[in-house]
């Protein structure tokens, strides 16, 4: 389920009391919940959310929310959340390296690194919005000019169309622009995949992922002609003398991706925990 939650002094009883509808409505007794699972925009580092807005910075919402609901709590940054449902429910079941390209109203990616989510020394690998795709571009929030998500976003897409960020039904009115072939919509598509297709080199170079997925918030029908408008790709170093596989494709928890990730966390982490080296002290 996806809302908004305006400020944090209330997001904490507004989700307990959600959980507690969930439970009733679904007839399920709380001590059949493995846990809770909470997606929520990345920059996410070690010591909390950065990325979900001002107020929420450093805020222990997996303590509060447990103190308040009496379960386990799990919050991971949506990108990660949206690549463990795909790797549990969806297309990359069977795959141990894959990156999950999450775009919403900023840019993030999952990275699956030997069957395990790769997060880095802060937890803010895969920020791939902020690769620099064209120095002395954009602003980006970051500080620095020309950053991926600058281009591929949904908030690039509603600056490209001229709506707001917070229209509502945002997404359909991308969705009829793209059927109704709208110039400035058609304009965003190609200048999002031009500037997407930097950004998987840069992934397949570094990564030599099995496949790419495509998804986030943006609805499949969109993802679908901007993954058109992205072939050919760049050849990679990963590839043979132009025999490129191209293993991009859409992820098929799109668009509801976050929420089947929230939901997916507690149980990956319950079946698939991360084998770790303890280290030398
Ligand atoms: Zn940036």
């Amino acid at each position: 389920m996806r809302f908004h939650v305006p400020r944090r002094a209330d997001g904490v009883d507004i989700l307990a009391d959600m959980v507690d509808r969930l439970l009733e409505k679904a007839h399920v007794s709380r001590d059949q919940v493995f846990g809770i699972g909470v997606a929520i925009p990345g920059p996410f580092c070690v010591s909390g959310p950065t990325g979900i807005g001002p107020g929420w910075v450093d805020f222990p919402l997996e303590e509060k929310l447990g103190e308040k609901t009496g379960l386990p709590v799990i919050v991971e940054n949506d990108a990660n959340a949206a690549a463990i449902a795909e790797r549990l429910h969806g297309a990359g079941k069977d795959l141990e390296n894959f990156v999950y390209v999450f775009i919403g109203m900023g840019l993030g990616a999952g990275l699956f690194v030997n069957g395990q989510i790769y997060r880095g020394i802060r937890g803010a690998a895969g920020e791939i919005g902020h690769i620099i795709v064209d120095p002395g571009g954009r602003l980006c929030e970051c500080g620095n000019h020309g950053c991926l998500e600058r281009y591929v976003s949904l908030r690039a897409a509603y600056e490209a169309i001229g709506e707001q960020e917070d229209c509502s039904n945002g997404l359909e009115l991308l969705e009829r622009k793209l059927d109704e072939k709208d110039p400035d919509m058609m304009a965003w598509l190609k200048d999002a995949a031009d500037k997407l297709r930097l950004g998987v080199l840069a992934l397949e170079s570094t990564l030599d992922p099995e496949a790419i997925f495509v998804g986030g918030i943006l609805p499949n029908k969109i993802t679908k002609a901007l993954l058109r408008e992205l072939l050919p790709l760049f050849p990679s170093i990963t590839t043979h003398g132009g025999m490129h596989e191209p293993h991009i494709q859409p992820g098929v928890s799109a668009p509801s991706a976050p929420a089947h990730g929230a939901a997916s966390v507690p149980i990956f982490n319950e079946f698939y925990p991360e084998p770790r080296m303890p280290r030398r002290t």
